[in-house]
C-alpha cells in the first residue's frame, strides 16, 4: 500500500442520537465542515460504539450494507442508504500488520449508525471507501477486558494514518440513556454531566490518558459512563496523539441532557 506523504488526523465524533443524520444543527455543520476542511482519505476506519464482539473484528466486505440499528425512530431514517464501497485491502493489511492483537475479518457486518449518520454529514458523496473495527466486548470471569487492554492495541492502529485512512472512533464521553430527555434535544445538561466532560476535557489537553484510562475515579463518572461501549472509541483516538500531534475541540456541547457530543481532532 502506498504512503501518503501528509500524516492524517485522527478524530472523536460524539455522535448522539440517529436523529442528527436528518438535522441541521451547529453539530451537524461542524462535521460538514471539518468533512471539507481535512485533506482527502484514501479510505475512512470507523471505531463504532455500536458493534461488540468477542475479540476484534474489522469489515471486509466490498460494498457495506447499511445497517439501522436503532428502535422507536420516523420511517425517513430507515430509509437513509450510504452506499460508500468498502476497504477489504485496507482491513487486510491491518489484520497482517497487527502484532498485539488478533483482528477477524468479518464479511456480516456493515456500516452501523455511528459510521453513516456522521459520514453522511462529513462526505455526503459517499464515494469513500469505510469500514469498521469493533470493541471487543468479551468477558472474562465477568470483568471486560481492561481499559489499558484497548488502549495499547489502537497503537497498532498508527500506521494506518501514514497510509492515508482517517481514523475515527464513533461514541460519545456521557451517554446515559436511562436519564436523557428524549424529546429536547435542547435540555440543560445535568450538573454532573458536565463536570465529567470538562474534567475529560482538561485530561484530553494536558495528555492525562492514565486518569482517563482510569476514568472511575473522576467525579460523575458512574452517572456518566454507565457502559463501556460509548467511551471507548475515545480511548483508541488518544492512544494515537503522537508527541508532535496537535489537539482541537471540533465541538462541544450536550443533547438531551445527558450526552456529551464533544468531538477532537489530533493531529
Ligand atoms: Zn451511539
Amino acid at each position: 500500500m502506498r504512503t501518503n506523504k501528509q500524516k492524517m488526523p485522527a478524530l472523536f465524533i460524539g455522535h448522539g442520537s440517529p436523529m442528527n443524520v436528518v438535522s441541521k444543527n451547529d453539530f451537524t455543520e461542524s462535521l460538514a465542515a471539518l468533512g471539507k476542511k481535512l485533506p482527502e482519505p484514501r479510505a475512512i476506519m470507523v471505531i463504532s460504539a455500536h458493534w461488540l464482539t468477542p475479540g476484534t473484528n474489522v469489515t471486509c466486505s466490498e460494498k457495506p450494507r447499511t445497517i439501522h440499528d436503532f428502535y422507536g425512530f420516523p420511517q425517513e431514517l430507515y430509509e437513509i442508504e450510504y452506499p460508500c464501497p468498502g476497504a477489504p485491502d485496507v482491513a487486510k493489511y491491518l489484520i497482517g500488520s497487527a502484532r498485539k492483537v488478533t483482528i477477524k475479518c468479518n464479511n456480516d457486518w456493515g456500516l452501523d449508525h455511528a459510521s453513516w449518520a456522521v459520514l453522511k454529514h462529513m462526505y455526503p458523496a459517499a464515494d469513500i471507501p469505510v469500514f469498521e473495527m469493533s470493541l471487543d466486548y468479551s468477558f472474562n470471569e465477568w470483568h471486560p477486558k481492561p481499559m489499558q487492554y484497548h488502549y495499547d492495541i489502537a497503537q497498532e492502529l498508527a500506521t494506518l494514518r501514514e497510509k492515508g485512512i482517517l481514523i475515527i472512533g464513533s461514541g460519545n464521553i456521557v451517554h446515559n440513556l436511562g436519564l436523557i430527555d428524549f424529546r429536547n434535544i435542547d435540555a440543560q445538561p445535568y450538573d454532573w454531566a458536565v463536570e465529567f466532560d470538562e474534567r475529560v476535557k482538561l485530561d484530553i489537553a494536558r495528555r492525562d490518558h492514565a486518569e482517563l484510562i482510569n476514568f472511575q475515579k473522576i467525579n460523575g463518572a458512574a452517572m456518566a459512563v454507565p457502559t463501556l461501549d460509548h467511551y471507548l472509541p475515545m480511548i483508541y483516538v488518544l492512544a494515537l496523539r503522537e508527541k508532535n500531534d496537535p489537539l482541537k475541540f471540533t465541538y462541544e456541547g450536550f443533547q438531551h441532557g445527558s450526552i456529551s457530543m464533544r468531538c477532537f481532532q489530533i493531529g
